[in-house]
């Protein structure tokens, strides 16, 4: 004898396709905003090995240290600057003085 039970359950699911074998599967949005947000790998139904990329901690570090080396960047840019000026600023006073001399 066979038994047989249904079971009728309304989801909302994302769909999304396997861009490694082009399966079409779907998730929830909780388990896609992880997945997204964490960087971690999952596997289609087909069992390839993906993930969404970076995650969102990685994605901020990396533009931490892109900020990082700008200011850096900058900071030298602003230093060579100023010691050009103060360099310029020595040439002109001693022109002065030169010329109050003569
Ligand atoms: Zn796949």
């Amino acid at each position: 004898m066979r038994c047989q039970t249904s079971l009728d359950v309304t989801r909302t699911l994302v769909v999304e396709e396997c861009w490694v074998c082009g399966v079409t599967f779907a998730m929830t949005a909780m388990f896609q905003k992880n997945r997204a947000a964490n960087g971690r790998v999952f596997f289609c139904p087909s069992g390839c090995k993906i993930n969404y990329g970076p995650s969102r901690m990685e994605q901020l570090e990396r533009k931490l240290d892109a900020e990082r080396t700008r200011t850096q960047w900058e900071r030298d840019q602003r230093e060579a600057t100023e010691r050009s000026l103060a360099a310029q600023r020595g040439v002109v006073t001693k022109l002065k003085k030169r010329k109050e001399q003569t």
